[in-house]
């Protein structure tokens, strides 16, 4: 066997290996540059496959009308009535949620899809009865269908799904287009109304920050898992092949989140994480950086030094055998908190894993743990935009030596709710691009992209116009 190493030795050890110097980070950037030039060519040979999401009508902020959005995500979907009044009057929205049945997502597909439209077609009856928002003579029902799992499409409202993520596997689904399915569900409960758009979350975010901002070239989601997407040229893209040639812009669904590359500070943690998970091999970024796997990764540290080091006491605590059990948010909490004997560190291991009265000492290197943790991922995140902004040619000054103004819209709790990990994104940009450029990079806090996002969409692409 091994030799015990004692927590300290645990926690060097650790750092020393998520160490993210610029010099790395640039390297990081750099490879998923190429790999966003390889899935732009043949997305069968790039760990990013580039997404075409055929939106290549972006808003200007002038768009007014009342759409509908429906928005699938992992655990719930929403119906969503949005008036749109144009960029200086605002939005106003009314939405409902549903908790999607764990059963139906690995069921039928057309029995989640009734379900859905069941309860789309009884919030539309309802807000339309006496409400005080209205459509445009003649305008017809229009709905933006937020999908956050990789779809082919094939226009702008017509796609196939990749694969599935997140707990959902309907075998059904595969090669059947998911618009079409909609509309089926939805004409069964007698409504009509257009599906005007099949897009994905990053998409509409890219859309909500373009409506809000002309400057916005991309959308990045650090929420339960993490992706982006951006404005890219046509004349980038060889693999489509002569389609949407008459366009000059298209927004690209990168996938960012199943990005590898050797120059990832990889640990055994990490690999053992995925090695664990329920899609090994597959979404390697996204297990370093996103919501799901934070606090999971500071768990499997914290129990090798239960077990080594008897870190804990001589018993190993058994809720922290317990995979998934330390949320992100708890994460966040005992972080970002600026208590200097980290009380909140007892509070939260004593309600979360029944371990009680720790001392401060402990407490300290628990807060290290998670700032280890937290600032990789934050830094990896700044990476991964840096990549974003070199594709684009925005990481320096133009041809004509000016310096553009760029704005990335952020959305996701991640992101939204844990201070420390928006510090330490912001800082790490800030070591990565030259000053005059860092400046002029906006990063936006989004609302609701995969919403309102969505229903902008459906305005942009609107059959009415
Ligand atoms: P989703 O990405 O599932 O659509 P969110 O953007 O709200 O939804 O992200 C939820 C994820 O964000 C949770 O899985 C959790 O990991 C993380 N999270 C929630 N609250 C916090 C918080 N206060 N601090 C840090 N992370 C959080």
């Amino acid at each position: 066997a091994s030799r015990r190493r004692d927590a300290m030795e645990i926690l060097k050890g650790f750092e020393e290996r998520c160490r993210t110097p610029a010099d790395k980070l640039k390297k990081v950037a750099e490879d998923l540059v190429a790999m966003m030039h390889r899935g732009l060519e043949d997305e069968d040979s790039s760990c990013v496959k580039m997404l075409v999401s055929y939106v290549n009508c972006l808003p200007t902020g002038d768009e007014v009308g009342l759409f509908y959005a429906l928005d699938l995500g992992g655990t719930n979907f929403r119906v969503m009535q949005v008036l749109l009044q144009g960029r200086n009057s605002g939005i106003k929205q009314k939405q409902r949620s549903y908790k999607v049945p764990s059963e139906l997502k690995v069921g039928k597909l057309h029995e989640l899809f009734d379900y859905m439209a069941e309860r789309v077609a009884a919030f539309i009856r309802e807000e339309e009865e006496g409400s005080d928002f209205h459509f445009l003579p003649g305008q017809k029902r229009e709905l933006g269908f937020t999908f956050s799992f990789p779809v082919h499409n094939k226009e702008i409202n017509s796609g196939t799904l990749v694969r599935w993520t997140k707990s959902y596997d309907m075998e059904d689904a595969m090669c059947k287009d998911v618009v079409e399915e909609l509309k089926k569900a939805l004409e069964k409960q007698g409504l009509e109304i257009n599906v005007t758009a099949l897009v994905n979350d990053t998409v509409g975010t890219v859309a909500e920050g373009r409506y809000y901002d002309k400057d916005c070239v991309a959308g990045v989601i650090l929420g339960t898992g993490t992706n982006a997407a951006y404005v890219e040229h046509v004349k980038q893209i060889q693999k489509l092949r002569g389609s949407l040639q008459n366009s000059e812009h298209v927004v690209i669904n990168m996938e960012w989140g199943n990005f590898q590359s050797l120059n990832l500070p990889f640990t055994e943690y990490d690999l053992k994480l995925d090695c664990q998970s329920l899609h090994p091999h597959e979404q390697i970024l996204e297990k370093m950086i996103s919501g799901e796997y934070l606090g999971e990764i500071v768990r499997r540290v914290l129990l090798k030094m239960a077990e080594e080091d008897s870190f804990f006491g001589e018993i190993v605590p058994p809720k922290l055998k317990q995979p998934y059990i330390l949320g992100t948010d708890v994460l966040s909490a005992m972080h970002d908190d600026p208590s200097s004997d980290h009380n909140m560190v007892d509070q939260k291991l004593s309600d979360v894993l029944e371990i009680h009265d720790l001392p401060l000492e402990k407490r300290i290197i628990i807060v290290k743990l998670c700032d280890i943790v937290t600032k990789r991922g934050a830094r990896l995140s700044a990476a991964a935009m840096l990549g974003i902004l070199k594709k684009l040619g925005r990481d320096r000054r133009g041809t004509d030596g000016k310096v553009e103004r760029t704005v990335i819209a952020i959305d996701g709790s991640l992101y939204g709710k844990y201070e420390l990990f928006r510090k330490y994104l912001k800082d790490a940009l800030g070591e990565l691009l030259d000053n005059e450029v860092f400046q002029m990079v906006s990063l936006q806090q989004a609302t609701d992209g995969s919403g309102i996002g969505a229903a902008i969409v459906a305005a942009t692409h609107s059959i009415n116009s």
